[in-house]
């Protein structure tokens, strides 16, 4: 396992996936699981289209004391 890297981009062929990091180290694996959140950088470097995109869906939220 790799932690506190910065992930550049990857590849995925059907044998393995690798994941390049901004040190210039590399993993590898049987498959790449992208969880870099909504402007995944690995997402874009694996399936650059298409793009996320406003949906014009608004979501409202409140909180309050509940005793
Ligand atoms: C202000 C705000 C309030 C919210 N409130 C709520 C709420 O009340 N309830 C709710 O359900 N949702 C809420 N959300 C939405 C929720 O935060 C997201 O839907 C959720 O965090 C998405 O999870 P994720 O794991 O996909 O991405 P993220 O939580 O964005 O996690 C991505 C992780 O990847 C890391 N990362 C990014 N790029 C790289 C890289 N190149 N290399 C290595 N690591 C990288 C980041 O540092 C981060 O740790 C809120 C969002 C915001 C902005």
């Amino acid at each position: 396992m790799e932690t506190s890297k910065k992930a550049l981009n990857a590849e995925q062929n059907e044998q393995e996936g690798t994941l390049y990091f901004e040190d210039g180290t590399s993993a590898k694996g049987d498959y790449i699981i992208a969880t870099d959140g909504i402007h995944s950088r690995i997402r874009k470097s694996l399936i650059p289209e298409p793009v996320p995109r406003y949906a014009g869906y608004t979501c409202w939220r409140g909180i309050i004391n509940h005793h």
